[in-house]
């Protein structure tokens, strides 16, 4: 299912990240401990009655050297590129300022609708402030208070409202869902036009759609795969598209509605530390995985320079050690054909099943080889294990104590997975649980 996203925005000190922070509740990114993963929560998940969404605190896009006005103006537009639905947040205090105008005038501009919230409303006597803001021209506003928590409600009813009239064609389960992640400039959108063939030129108007074409799709092998988000490739040729945690954001918003990602890097100027940030994000998400180096014409090379640059990929991306790296030219299309055969292994180890047998099989012998750990005189044991899913393959284990499965075995009975059955390209996880 389509998944909608809200955007919030508005001047600084308004109370976005408050508002932010109670749409999104208690729910909190899940995240893993994996290098170089950023803990910024401009994007969350939420939900309100029976709607789950998005929310994007666009006051968390920081762009860097703009004068203040262009901000605003930046952050309002990513918000119109990105959301369904924006939430416009006022300060009730303050009344309206130009800058409120300002952003009213953007969002005017574009076709997304609108919710307008009047924040630090925080008792009932201040609810007269809020008629002023119909001069924004931009709707009916509602009085809220952040910090208080008052009048949530209505501004959410408002906009799940809103998501009744969006396409949300259903998104196709049978394709296998592909996409390019990776910072700017490193020939994301080039490769989807090498994959594609440059006659489909992928342009639509993009702000002023209710719900954009993104996907395209493809067949390689009579199989459906689904490019996710080829518009969002386009060069806008935007400040803001270079900003770290708008690419950050668009990675997130990638990652999420794919099976396979593949993380692009720059094979002429090597890893950086927001490839790896990037590169975690598809790791800790669990999805399939194949390194892509691209520009891999402008390196100039000898018969060791792949395997030198390959030492290099290992090294800095430890955590995707089971992800395959393939070397290409988007330019030059060379080396393209590599491409769909590691998606296709990589999307097939991704949804792999394996017999609760044979998985049984591979645990006595792993123990039998290395046996299991002791704490204080107790040993761990592995009574048995089975698969609870796929994508990625999940197994669980039923032990004495769950204390004494300890890291590094837990690590060693991975790689035994892996070398009994081909996981390439797939984090797999191992959790253990007590047996009664
Ligand atoms: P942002 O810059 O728009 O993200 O604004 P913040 O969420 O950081 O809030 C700016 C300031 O306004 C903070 O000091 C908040 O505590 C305060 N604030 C937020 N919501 C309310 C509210 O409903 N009432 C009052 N009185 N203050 C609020
Ligand atoms: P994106 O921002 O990741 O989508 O990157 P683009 O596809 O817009 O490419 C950024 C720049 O790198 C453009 O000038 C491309 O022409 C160039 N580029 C892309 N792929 C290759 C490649 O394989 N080799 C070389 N030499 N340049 C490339």
């Amino acid at each position: 299912m389509y998944k909608p996203t809200i955007a919030v925005v508005g001047r600084p000190n308004v109370g976005k990240s408050t508002l932010f922070n109670r749409i999104i509740g208690e729910r909190k990114a899940i995240v893993e401990d994996s290098p170089g993963v950023t803990r910024d929560r401009l994007y969350a998940a939420a939900d309100w009655l029976n709607y789950e969404f998005n929310v994007i605190d666009t006051g968390g896009i920081e762009i860097k050297d703009e004068p203040f006005q262009e901000q605003i103006k930046m952050q309002a537009e990513i918000a119109i590129l990105e959301a369904d639905v924006i939430i416009m947040i006022t300060n009730g205090r303050e009344g309206v300022t130009e800058d409120d105008l300002f952003v009213a005038r953007i969002l005017q501009k574009s076709k997304k609708p609108v919710v307008l919230a009047v924040n630090k409303i925080d008792n009932f006597e201040m609810r007269n402030d809020i008629y002023e803001f119909y001069q924004l021209g931009i709707g009916d506003p509602f009085p809220v208070s952040g910090s208080h928590g008052l009048g949530l409600g209505d501004v959410l009813d408002a906009a799940v409202e809103h998501f009744k009239n969006l396409e949300t064609e259903e998104e196709d389960n049978d394709s296998v869902r592909v996409s390019l992640i990776g910072r700017p400039n490193v020939g994301k959108s080039s490769l989807v036009n090498a994959i594609l063939g440059e006659e489909r030129v992928i342009v639509s108007d993009i702000a002023g759609t209710t719900r954009d074409a993104i996907d395209t799709d493809y067949f390689y092998n009579d199989e459906h795969y689904t490019l996710v988000d080829t518009a969002g490739m386009r060069k806008r040729g935007k400040v803001y598209e270079a900003t770290e945690k708008y690419s950050v954001l668009r990675a997130t918003r990638a990652i999420e509605r794919s099976d396979v990602v593949l993380i692009v890097i720059n094979g002429e100027e090597g890893i950086i530390e927001q490839d790896k940030r990037i590169a975690g994000l598809a790791h800790e998400a669990g999805r399939a995985v194949v390194i892509v180096v691209n520009k891999w014409d402008a390196v100039e090379k000898d018969d060791k320079t792949m395997k030198k640059f390959e030492d290099k990929v290992r090294q800095e991306f430890q955590f995707l050690d089971y992800a395959p790296i393939t070397f290409v030219s988007a330019l030059k299309k060379t080396r393209m054909t590599t491409l769909f055969p590691l998606i296709s292994l990589v999307n097939e180890s991704h949804k792999k099943r394996v017999q609760s047998s044979t998985l049984n099989e591979v645990l006595v012998d792993s123990v039998s080889m290395n046996p299991t750990p002791t704490d204080n005189g107790r040993r761990l044991s592995i009574y048995y294990g089975t698969q609870v899913s796929v994508a990625p393959p999940t197994f669980v284990l039923f032990v004495n104590d769950v204390e004494l499965m300890h890291f590094s075995y837990r690590r060693y009975l991975q790689n035994q997975l892996r070398k009994a059955f081909d996981f390439t390209g797939t984090p797999i996880h191992i959790l253990s649980r007590k047996r009664n």
